[in-house]
């Protein structure tokens, strides 16, 4: 029972059954009292990824007029922007940007201290790349008082906590004077520079030009730009960040700090519009997108201002007169590439992981925009010069024309946001699309939709074991990021005749942002048939894939208020057996407990695995104690018979051949993975005796091309029961040109991918313990499986697909997925499923970590 604890405190306190009717003043939640516990030792930042560390709250301003890299969670910032201190870092004379004529991150921060001589911006860090270079946020509107200030926020929150409100007040004239805010987000993908430049360019006009038409955009607006979304990218030529994350695939996972660091803003200003401009695509691409539409947007109030936003941007592209920016219709005219409109499929906004599809669950018409011309490569310096200065004007005009369309039609954006969010507390369906200019630009079935209700609520239990506990908190403390709005039980209850505990999370859907809530606790949907091509992944679900028990309620029930209270931080706490004791157990079923257990192992404390693969700590409670309260875990009462058969397990000293995605979720876990190559084995670099596993999941590890010296110390390692981790086809090649387990592998189409239900073994030390789904792309399954070969998990026999895209799915009903075994004396595991994909599934991690730790020679 993880609320044990602070519950006897709020009812010592007399809280718990306090007045009900002081809607303004909610208590705290039970949670807050445990948000002073010191971080784990040792740990910074960039060990802390989940953002429900303590250390990120409070940590004091590392220099004047800076705030901490990431707000309080939950927290959201006031509109009213700082005008920080911007101060000159080093100059790069390697910095990409210069062999492009654009300009470097270096000469970033002169720029915007000579925007910041005008009273119409404001320039605030708003947090730290990967390789810590700062990240600017710059805000353009006419000078505004305090009070000013603060009747814009209120009306800004009115729009979410009551959009009926604030529809009566846009119809009395309450918003007259109302700035709506924009924002444009640049250069997320470091190899697509020019949005940073255009952006720039655009700021001097906003900041220092008499124009009417720009003295009337700064009167109306609240202008947000993000100056580079991936200044590490940005100086190295490379389309993702330090981690080797692609950020445009990111937004609704949030790994990443540089994710983390925009979405705030996102939540801060609930733009009307919003662009994200990229390159490369010719003929200057502007979304909206073709089919399929994902189903959690309201996507006829987004389509009907999207298209003609789409529209006004592309006159504004024209207008310019770059012809190699455009492409020519049949009758002479000359068009941009708008998918909706010109393409049939493979352009969609079917995932949230895009920014500004993201941005739609804040009620925004987000865009991608892709400028036309690469410049990358081996080209002529005036050829390159060239394309940049077109690709420069192209993002110029497309920000412009945004912001002229948004100007002439702000009452009517705001309107139709306010009714997005309406519809959001009203529980209604999603509808189909009516705009009489949509269905008749659309192309093939891309104004097709998939109108949906919502569930009434969700009920997030986390009492029963430590996996519902922790992963409820992590959850939910994401919501809460995200600016949804979750309540917590303060009493037993019941809904539709079902019993919960005290500190059970609920989720009114009955509220602005409700889509949101459904994209990331619904499983998703199975589109294969929809279209045939998709763009990047079909599934993602935080409600399936993050270890928490998510409890879908369809009936339409009164949340009684007596019992709920909104919660402001979810926190798991950690729990000790009482008494004077030396050994505990402790479940490994989390993302918290790995880190636990390799915490500890990196302290030096004695740990041992049990057959079931839960963890035998010897250590007395002083020890334990600090790292069940930093990590919210439980160590539980175990007996001595329980103690004799656990196995000795030491730190795992882990060698990776693995993409970016995969190191980073193991650093998550807690691991210090090293990159391993057969050339750093053969030329000495690396030693096998320096490893105690590996886990492959890329070819750079060949054991054919280890020479004869490393070949056989390679199998002596094994013969010493090392650890094989194989992940996909090239893990499962590793382990035929190693001659491991014998099994006969076959592959899933390549672009499939989606959440699969699975049957777990139940003895299995790697499986026994997982969730029911798991996480597929490129999937590879067993076709068969030799003697000795365990099956940890298959996929299950009828309706295994739930949601995703996946042509001929059926063939791999019912086969195999996990497998393991012990082989030349090694420990031996191989997954099928992707349970690392970009640092997305997090409730399956544990298998990974587990078949690390896995001895089973
Ligand atoms: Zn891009």
């Amino acid at each position: 029972m993880r609320v044990r604890r602070p519950l006897a405190v709020l009812l010592a306190a007399g809280l718990l059954f306090g007045p009900t009717t002081a809607a303004t003043a909610a208590p705290p939640d039970p949670e807050t009292r445990d948000a002073a516990v010191e971080s784990p030792r040792g740990q910074s930042d960039t060990n802390l990824p989940f953002g429900v560390g303590s250390n990120q709250r409070g940590r004091s301003a590392d220099a004047p007029g800076r705030q901490p890299a990431e707000p309080a969670p939950s927290a959201k910032l006031p509109g009213k922007p700082r005008n920080d201190v911007i101060k000159d870092v080093s100059v790069e004379l390697t910095d990409a940007s210069i062999p492009l004529n654009l300009i470097p991150y270096h000469g970033i921060p002169a720029a915007l201290r000579a925007l910041q001589q005008s009273n119409r911006i404001s320039v605030e860090v708003i947090g730290q790349s990967v390789l810590g270079r700062d990240l600017h946020l710059v805000l353009a509107t006419s000078p505004m008082t305090d009070a000013q200030w603060k009747n814009w926020q209120e009306l800004s929150d009115l729009r979410i906590s009551d959009p009926h409100a604030a529809q009566a007040k846009l119809a009395a004239g309450g918003y007259d004077n109302w700035r709506t805010p924009l924002f444009i987000n640049n250069n997320i993908h470091g190899n697509e520079w020019e949005g940073t430049d255009a952006s720039l360019q655009v700021l001097q006009e906003l900041a220092f030009s008499n124009d009417t038409e720009i003295v009337k955009m700064l009167d109306r607006h609240v202008i947000a730009f993000v100056v580079t979304n991936n200044p590490d990218g940005r100086v190295a030529a490379t389309r993702a960040n330090a981690n080797g994350f692609d950020m445009n695939r990111d937004y609704i996972t949030a790994s990443q700090p540089e994710v983390r660091a925009v979405r705030a803003q996102l939540v801060r200003y609930s733009p009307l519009t919003m662009l994200d401009i990229h390159g490369y695509v010719s003929c200057t691409l502007i979304e909206p997108t073709t089919g399929p539409h994902g189903d959690n947007y309201e996507y006829d109030l987004y389509i009907k201002y999207a298209l003609r936003n789409a529209l006004a941007m592309e006159q504004a592209i024209l207008a310019t007169g770059e012809t190699r920016a455009t492409c020519a219709n049949p009758d002479g005219t000359r068009r941009n590439d708008i998918p909706f409109r010109d393409r049939s499929q493979g352009w969609d906004d079917w995932p949230p992981i895009f920014t500004p599809m993201y941005s739609m669950y804040h009620g925004t018409i987000g865009h991608t925009i892709e400028v036309p011309l690469n410049p990358r490569g081996n080209l002529a310096e005036a050829e390159r010069h060239e394309r940049t200065r077109i690709n420069t004007a192209v993002a110029k005009a497309s920000i412009k024309g945004n912001l002229g369309y948004a100007t002439q039609n702000q009452k009517e954006l705001l309107a139709n946001q306010l009714e997005w969010f309406r519809r959001g507390v009203d529980g209604e369906a999603t509808r189909p699309i009516d705009d009489p200019l949509a269905l008749s630009l659309a192309r093939g079935d891309n104004a097709k939709t998939h109108p949906q209700g919502f569930p009434r609520a969700y009920v997030i239990p986390a009492g029963a074991d430590q996996r519902s506990a922790t992963a409820a908190a992590r959850l939910v403390q994401f919501m809460l990021d995200n600016d949804l709005t979750v309540q917590r039980a303060w009493r037993p209850f019941q809904l539709n005749g079902k019993s919960y505990e005290v500190g059970a999370y609920v989720v009114d859907m009955r509220q602005a942002k409700r889509g949101l809530a459904s994209a990331l606790l619904e499983v998703g949907r199975d589109v294969t048939n929809d279209f045939n091509a998709m763009y990047d992944i079909s599934a993602w679900s935080h409600g399936h894939l993050w270890g928490a028990t998510v409890e879908r309620v369809t009936e339409d029930v009164t949340l009684d208020p007596k019992v709920l209270r909104p919660v402001t931080e979810a926190r798991a706490t950690g729990e000790v057996a009482p008494g004077n004791r030396s050994e505990y157990g402790l479940v490994v079923d989390s993302v918290a407990g790995i880190r636990a257990v390799n915490h500890l192992l990196n302290d030096g404390v004695k740990l041992g695995r049990m057959p079931n693969g839960n963890f035998v700590v010897t250590a007395n409670a002083s020890v334990v104690r600090p790292i069940a309260d930093a990590y919210g875990v439980e160590f539980t009462k175990i007996t001595p018979p329980e103690v004799r058969t656990a196995k000795p397990v030491a730190k795992t000293r882990l060698g990776v051949s693995a993409n970016g995605g995969e190191i980073f979720a193991l650093q998550q876990m807690g691991f210090t993975p090293i990159s391993v190559t057969h050339t750093a084995f053969n030329n000495g670099a690396l030693s096998f005796g320096d490893f105690d596993a590996f886990f492959v999941s890329t070819t750079s590890f060949n054991p054919l091309s280890l020479n004869a010296t490393q070949a056989a110390a390679f199998n002596q390692w094994l013969a010493n029961g090392g650890t094989v981790v194989g992940r996909g086809s090239s893990g499962k090649q590793f382990n035929d040109r190693a001659g491991l387990l014998d099994v006969t592998i076959a592959a899933g189409r390549s672009d499939a991918n989606g959440i699969v239900k699975v049957v777990n073994d139940p003895a299995s030390p790697i499986t026994g313990n997982a969730l029911p789904t798991a996480f597929v792309d490129a999937p590879q399954y067993f076709t068969r499986v030799g003697a000795g070969v365990r099956v940890d998990q298959r996929l299950a026999d009828e309706g295994f697909f739930l949601a995703g895209h996946w042509g001929g799915q059926a063939a791999a009903a019912g086969h195999a997925v996990v497998v393991s075994g012990v082989a030349k004396g090694a420990n031996v595991t191989l997954f099928g499923t992707e349970p690392l994909f970009r640092a997305h599934p997090e409730g399956l991690y544990p298998q990974v970590a587990s078949a690390l730790w896995w001895n089973g020679s």
